[in-house]
């Protein structure tokens, strides 16, 4: 099937790992460009020679701080200097939080604002000119479940991302009339290293069986039973991504195994 994706230009933030990395490595297998954004240069560089073997695509890498202006201007300018613009933006970056709202402070909500919002309508501002002189483009903005389901432990996760949400039903209204196709995608458990380390962490001092705190958790908050890998969720940002997905707009899709308990 051709996605129509060949010689397009795909700039996706936390791209040096993770869903990010899966859905870089997604894109570029159907022959579009990359620019892979993250803050720590040597795992960008790891991420961008596991893609140097075969790869017939060009894979830049830019590293800076999109929760940032300054970090989205670095980015911005770099995809202008590379390749002259982009087509695809892929806001990705992001991370979960722990804490209460009676206990986190003020600098705690503000920092989760600019990452999770605020990175997404920088980039975006920067981009769609870009993707508008080129005829337009795709915007997906890599949301969570817990937009809609919240987790008790990350209310700041929680609320961040259900703005993210509404940001891209907004963004879509506004851009489409430029021919920029903008979604969101809310995943439920993904194993990327972040998880496995952090499931380390929490079994560490009772036998260090993380394996088993993965699976009871999959087992008794998703009906599949499991966690996806990253490449299951990057197939279905790659679809979005592709002609074939071209009367989507200002949707948010879960993909989750079952795990979100509302229709
Ligand atoms: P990872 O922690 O594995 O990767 C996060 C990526 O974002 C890394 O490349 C990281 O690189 C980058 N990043 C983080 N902060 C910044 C920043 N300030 N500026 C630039 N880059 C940044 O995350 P996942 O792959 O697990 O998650 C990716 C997205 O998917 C996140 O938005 C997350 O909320 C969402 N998600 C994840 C789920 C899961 O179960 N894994 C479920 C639902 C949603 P570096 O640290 O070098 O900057």
């Amino acid at each position: 099937m051709d996605m129509g994706l060949q010689n397009k230009v795909a700039v996706i933030t936390g791209g040096s790992v993770g869903i990010g990395l899966a859905v870089a490595k997604g894109l570029a297998a159907e022959g579009s460009h990359i620019v892979l954004v993250a803050r720590d240069a040597g795992r960008l560089e790891a991420a961008r020679s596991e893609f140097a073997a075969g790869a017939k695509v060009k894979v830049a890498t830019v590293a800076c701080d999109v929760a940032t202006a300054e970090g989205c201007a670095i980015a911005i300018a770099a995809v202008q200097k590379e390749f002259g613009g982009a087509d695809i933006l892929i806001n990705n970056a992001g991370t979960g939080s722990n804490e209460t709202i009676m206990e986190a402070p003020d600098s705690k909500w503000q920092y989760y604002w600019d990452l999770h919002v605020m990175a997404a309508t920088r980039m975006a501002r920067g981009l769609v000119p870009m993707m508008k002189h080129r005829g337009g483009g795709v915007i997906l903005n890599n949301s969570s479940i817990c937009a809609s389901q919240p987790l008790w432990y990350e209310p700041i996760y929680n609320v961040t991302k259900a703005a993210l949400v509404m940001l891209s039903k907004t963004m879509a209204t506004e851009f489409i009339k430029d021919g920029i196709r903008v979604n969101a995608i809310n995943p439920g458990f993904v194993l990327t290293p972040d998880w496995i380390k952090t499931a380390k962490q929490l079994t560490a001092d009772s036998g260090g069986d993380w394996q088993g705190y993965i699976d009871q958790l999959a087992k008794e908050n998703a009906p599949i039973g499991r966690f996806s890998s990253p490449e299951e969720i990057a197939n279905f940002f790659v679809f979005l991504c592709s002609a074939r997905a071209s009367y989507s707009v200002g949707s948010t899709y879960f993909i989750d195994g079952g795990m979100l308990k509302t229709i």
